[in-house]
């Protein structure tokens, strides 16, 4: 049975004039749900949800907001069987999958709940302290961050439905801002499906957040002056979306999350046998088949010391095989499909991409059966795949592994010479990324790391021995930590606990006489 999934906008459930587009099971190919776009102008929409739930946002204390945060979450957590189905249905998720981006959801917005008790009754956040305009005046400057007066426009992509809409929707709502948030499509039914979950539990004020299901119409032309446009997904869109005709006359704030292709450093001390160089594979293995490598933080390059080549790619292959992959309805599979056949075909020409400068050794990108639970031919399933490039190709920058990412189960073995100025050369080529790991036990090895690799990344995760029983795989985002990258990666930043906030609030210098600005801002 497939179900029809509305908009949500100016506070109503509200079907649009396009053709049905259907959303599919990657793993049946069966039709699960329809959407018909909204094909009408949306400068009413936007209008009145910048307005109406600006106010209503802006009536709130911060203390106001996170309670309905926490509400949230607690509502989300309390349908997670029925919401990990939705997911195993349309996202091709298993449950672990399905749980991570679930669960990702709940945490974010449990996390900002949390912050808010720290933020004050004020309307405004004091980001720093006094300081004297000049050398013994009486004047000081202080810096404030206020709600901007607009509409958050968060467009999301397919791999995270649930905790790219909350995480995006966490920091805003708590900011001040009203949301209105447009799902990717062919994953959007669990995004409508949390949605329709807050709405009957009530935990919508009039006009705080709105859903847009289908393309995003003519929304780009009603943006304003004081509008955020969030948007996470390929760098193509996220370039058109910056370069919108509207966005540039109106100097909308644009923060885009972009693809990235992450690059992790094996150092020259990790030893086959040590607790690191296991937990090196444990990682490789997550990243490759976690959520079938559709992770915008997923490890796309790995920097291997030349001597160790062969026992990386060995130990990697004997746990790689030990995964089995097929239906993500039935616990025994590890790895699902990818979401949907356009990205089965744009990973597996990726492939063919990568594969002018570098080896497959491992899997075949043509693969259609041997799937558990599957019959052949059917459903969208790409098997783990691992490329080796020779060290030229490696610091080659016009190799094709530095500039095209495969947003699947693939990665590309790279060998260097153990130094981290050519880790910091090859990682470059990548032309900005969102998170590396570094693995070593050598500290000025990886103090040299912070100081080389940092410029390239938005967050680099350091492993040891001594932690690696602890360590989490480079995937893992944490609210508290910033996430974006420079360059390709969009050059954005969200997240990062407090830091966050600022993305939808003005941040205005107050100059004023000492007592009159402790007075004011409240000290
Ligand atoms: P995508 O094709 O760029 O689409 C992303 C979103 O943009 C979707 O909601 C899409 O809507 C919408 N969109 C497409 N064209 C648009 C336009 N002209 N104007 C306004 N919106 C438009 O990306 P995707 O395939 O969903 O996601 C995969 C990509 O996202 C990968 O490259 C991955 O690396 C990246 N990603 C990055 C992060 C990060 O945090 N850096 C996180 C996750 C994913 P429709 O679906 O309706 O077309």
């Amino acid at each position: 049975m497939s179900v029809q999934l509305d908009s949500y906008l100016e506070g109503t459930w509200q079907t649009g004039e396009g053709d049905p587009v259907a959303l599919v099971n990657p793993t049946t190919d069966a039709t699960v749900a329809t959407i018909r776009p909204i094909r009408r102008s949306l400068a009413q929409s936007v209008t009145w949800a910048r307005s109406v739930g600006g106010e209503t946002l802006r009536a709130m204390s911060f203390a106001e907001r996170g309670k309905l945060l926490s509400a949230m979450a607690k509502t989300i957590h309390g349908a997670r069987e029925e919401l990990i189905d939705v997911a195993i249905q349309n996202g091709g998720n298993t449950r672990g999958d399905a749980k991570f981006d679930i669960d990702g959801a709940t945490a974010v917005l449990a996390h900002y709940a949390y912050l808010a008790k720290e933020l004050g009754e004020h309307p405004w956040i004091v980001a720093d302290q006094p300081v004297e305009v000049f050398r013994g005046s009486k004047i000081r400057a202080e810096h404030v961050l206020v709600p901007r007066h607009g509409l958050a426009v968060h467009i999301n992509a397919f791999n995270f439905p649930a905790w790219g809409m909350m995480g995006k929707a966490a920091v805003s709502i708590l900011a001040g801002m009203p949301v209105l948030s447009k799902p990717a499509t062919s994953t959007a039914w669990l995004a409508h499906r949390m949605f329709q979950l807050l709405v009957e539990a009530e935990l919508v004020p009039k006009g705080a957040f709105s859903l847009l299901m289908g393309s995003a119409g003519d929304l780009l032309d009603h943006v304003g002056a004081q509008d955020v446009i969030a948007f996470t997904g390929s760098q193509g869109v996220g370039v058109k979306i910056k370069t919108h005709p509207a966005v540039i006359a109106k100097g909308a704030r644009v923060n885009l999350e972009a693809d990235s292709l992450n690059a992790v450093v094996i150092g020259p001390d990790v030893e086959e046998g040590s607790e690191l160089f296991d937990l090196v594979i444990r990682d490789l293995s997550v990243e490759l088949t976690q959520k079938a490598g559709q992770k915008c933080t997923a490890t796309r390059r790995v920097l291997v010391p030349a001597a160790s080549l062969e026992a990386v790619r060995g130990a990697l292959f004997d746990r790689l095989d030990r995964i089995q992959i097929g239906d993500p309805a039935d616990q025994a599979n590890r790895m699902g499909p990818l979401t949907s056949k356009s990205q089965l075909e744009d990973a597996r020409a990726g492939v063919a991409t990568l594969a002018a400068d570098a080896e497959i050794v491992r899997g075949d990108p043509q693969r259609s059966e041997g799937f558990a639970g599957v019959e052949a031919g059917q459903g969208c399933f790409l098997e783990p795949i691992v490329l080796q490039a020779s060290a030229a190709a490696a610091r080659n920058p016009a190799a094709a592994f530095h500039r095209h990412e495969v947003f699947g189960p693939v990665c590309t073995l790279l060998p260097y010479d153990g130094a981290i100025d050519q880790a910091a050369e090859i990682i470059g080529l990548g032309q900005g990324s969102l998170v590396s790991t570094v693995y070593s036990d050598d500290r000025e090895w990886l103090a040299k790391a912070i100081a080389e690799l940092g410029p390239h990344l938005g967050r680099l995760v350091l492993a040891n021995e001594k932690f690696a029983g602890a360590s989490l795989s480079p995937g893992c985002v944490f609210p508290v930590a910033n996430h974006g990258g420079p360059g390709r990666a969009g050059g954005g930043e969200e997240l990062g606990g407090l830091h966050g906030l600022s993305l939808y609030m003005q941040r205005v210098a107050i100059q004023g006489g000492a007592s009159q600005l402790a007075r004011l801002l409240g000290k």
